[in-house]
């Protein structure tokens, strides 16, 4: 059976050279990249390579990258290793404790997080749990598109600041944290990060982003968003599962999440992951050669799968087409059908895509990313992604123009209520 495979925003073959790159570090190169003699040596020598080769990727220096699991640990670690709710604001100076309120007691309840709806589970469950702790956390809403509004950003920040003359014990919050993701894993929308970049460096705020999606697919340059933190997953760029990075501008006072060896400079420590970290540094070098390229051919084909779908099926329109996105996705909504159901049929026909993210299929809920977005519950279930990768073909595309259409079409078929919406519309 034909097999075609557009679900490239939920993971990526490793690509060959990337497998060759890392087969010798499985066997004839094993050595702990922590050991002093040789074969030690030889792996800290590749580890380092591959350092090189991310920060080449992201605009930074090599020292400032730690590798880690992958794009959920990233963002785990940015969120906890910034705000700790254990750990309150500096006691005041004693010269200084007649002029302010006494701090001893003031804890989580005083730090605040600025994020958005449409995050990835991975940055919205770590905010949850933070805020059980008391931690205060702002959910910014998204325009139609899935973009964040900058000044919304501005407007949320807290200083913590309170007018000398009240005396007040109650410490207000203030905002220590902005994590706002660079593309939508379900949308393929791109914030605004350039802006919201300079409002956390005006307001001296830690500013993270999970650009776990972009890294690979659009020009990433740490400098030019001004972010202190930023995670990738090796997995999304055609390296292996399980490994993945987050940059740490230099100065970051960033908190480490596990305890255990001097590894990576204490930052994550753990026997370091050598193959998979030479599959990422290798990974990291094909894609910013082949980026512009790579952008400029999936992007054809992404609107050429978009505008086909959209003249063969009635009823059909694009969730978040009119902002900037990322080059290999798009998602649509096919009125009347259940997205589930259509992904079956097509998976039976030999087409895999997606109904959201693939860490929450299985789920029944509507894709939380979608009703951001002010879709109907409904709406959201009859969407459906499409995510396009480096080795998708024009004959591809012909072959989901073929099978979608159809497939949309025979479940209408089956739909009491759509085919009684459809003759009412008559
Ligand atoms: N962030 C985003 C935007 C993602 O799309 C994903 C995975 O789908 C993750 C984080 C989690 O990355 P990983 O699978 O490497 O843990």
């Amino acid at each position: 059976m034909n097999r075609v495979y557009l679900d490239f925003n939920a993971t990526t073959p490793v690509e060959p050279e990337v497998l060759d790159a890392m087969l010798p570090y499985f066997s004839a190169e094993f050595g702990n990249a922590a050991s002093i003699h040789t074969p030690g040596q030889r792996a800290r020598g590749a580890v380092e390579t591959a350092r090189e080769q991310v920060a080449a990727l992201i605009g930074s220096r090599p020292q400032e990258i730690v590798f880690t699991s992958g794009g959920t640990e990233s963002d785990n670690h940015a969120i906890f290793g910034v705000v700790n709710p254990l750990v309150s604001a500096p006691f005041p100076k004693p010269d200084k404790q007649d002029e302010f309120p006494p701090q001893r007691h003031v804890l989580s309840h005083h730090k605040h997080i600025i994020t958005i709806a449409v995050e990835h589970e991975a940055v919205l469950n770590a905010c949850q749990a933070l805020e059980k702790d008391g931690v205060q956390v702002t959910y910014l809403s998204v325009d139609r598109d899935g973009r964040v509004d900058p000044e919304a950003i501005r407007r949320a920040i807290q200083t913590g600041r309170s007018d000398p003359k009240i005396f007040s014990r109650t410490a207000l919050p203030q905002t220590t944290l902005i994590t706002i993701m660079h593309a939508n894993n379900e949308l393929g929308t791109v914030q605004p990060l350039e802006q919201i970049g300079r409002i956390a460096k005006e307001a001296d705020i830690y500013f993270h982003t999970d650009a776990v999606q972009s890294v690979g697919k659009i020009p990433v340059d740490v400098k030019a968003l001004q972010v202190d933190l930023l995670s990738l997953s090796g997995h999304k760029l055609y390296a292996p599962k399980g490994i993945g990075a987050l940059y740490v501008r230099g100065g970051t006072r960033l908190r480490q999440l596990l305890y255990g060896g001097h590894h990576q400079r204490g930052f994550r420590p753990g026997t370091e992951n050598v193959a998979g970290i030479v599959g990422l540094g290798k990974a990291a070098e094909i894609a910013r050669k082949s980026l512009t390229e790579d952008a400029q051919r999936v992007s054809a084909l992404r609107d050429k799968l978009q505008q086909g779908l959209l003249s063969r099926v009635p009823q059909s329109r694009v969730n978040g087409g009119d902002a900037p996105r990322t080059p290999n996705t798009t998602n649509l909504v096919f009125s009347g059908i259940e997205g589930e159901a259509l992904l079956i049929a097509l998976d039976l026909k030999g087409l895999a895509c997606s109904t959201g993210a693939a860490c929450s299929s299985g789920a029944v809920e509507p894709s939380h990313v979608l009703t951001a977005i002010g879709l109907q519950p409904e709406e959201a279930r009859a969407s459906l992604r499409f995510s396009l990768g480096r080795h998708t073909t024009p004959s591809d595309i012909d072959f989901a123009l073929t099978v979608v259409p159809a497939a949309v079409a025979q479940l209408r078929e089956l739909s009491p209520t759509y085919r009684k919406e459809a003759t009412a519309h008559k």
